[in-house]
């Protein structure tokens, strides 16, 4: 806030119309700006001798001190909603965070489940019917035991039974 923004507000701050966010703009500049802080203290003292003159009210003998009273009230109370506004923030982080913890365990088990489910498919439809269904439903067709050999892998050969088929080819 400039200086003469300040000045054009300070019968609206006297009269406590300015917005909240306004005001502490105001008072923020209020007090490092000896001008417009001058500026204010002639002014409330004016405004305000008025109307004590016009609600037949003793004089205050200190409009200064009443107005730095004022503001410090002012500045005070807004550091305490900011304070709260901060660890309201905290609150919602660390909610944010415990949420999405929970949702990321909560996720592996999905991905878990999703994973066994996929087994089971695969297992049941495919490896199961496709390997075992036709030697199960047609125990007699003997091609059929020979082909799960040959898809089978092949189990490695230890090197005894190397040494064996060696000695029968000679
Ligand atoms: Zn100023």
């Amino acid at each position: 806030m400039t200086c003469l923004e300040v000045q054009s507000k300070i019968i609206a701050y006297i009269d406590d119309k300015l917005g909240k966010d306004e005001k502490q703009d105001f008072l923020q500049h209020i007090m490092n700006c000896e001008e417009c802080r001058e500026e204010l203290i002639i002014y409330y003292t004016m405004i305000e001798g008025m109307r004590q003159l016009d609600d037949n009210l003793p004089l205050s003998r200190d409009f200064t001190g009443e107005l730095n009273a004022r503001m410090e009230r002012e500045l005070k109370s807004n550091r305490k909603k900011r304070g709260l506004l901060r660890s309201s923030v905290v609150t919602g982080v660390v909610a944010a965070l415990a949420l999405m913890i929970f949702g990321y365990v909560n996720f592996l088990h999905l991905l878990h489940d999703q994973e066994q489910a996929a087994l089971k498919e695969k297992q049941g439809k495919c490896y199961y019917s496709d390997t075992f269904n036709d030697i199960i439903f047609f125990p007699e067709n003997e091609n059929q035991i020979l082909d799960i050999n040959i898809e089978s892998e092949e189990p490695e050969i230890s090197f005894y039974e190397r040494i064996r088929r060696y000695n029968a080819l000679k």
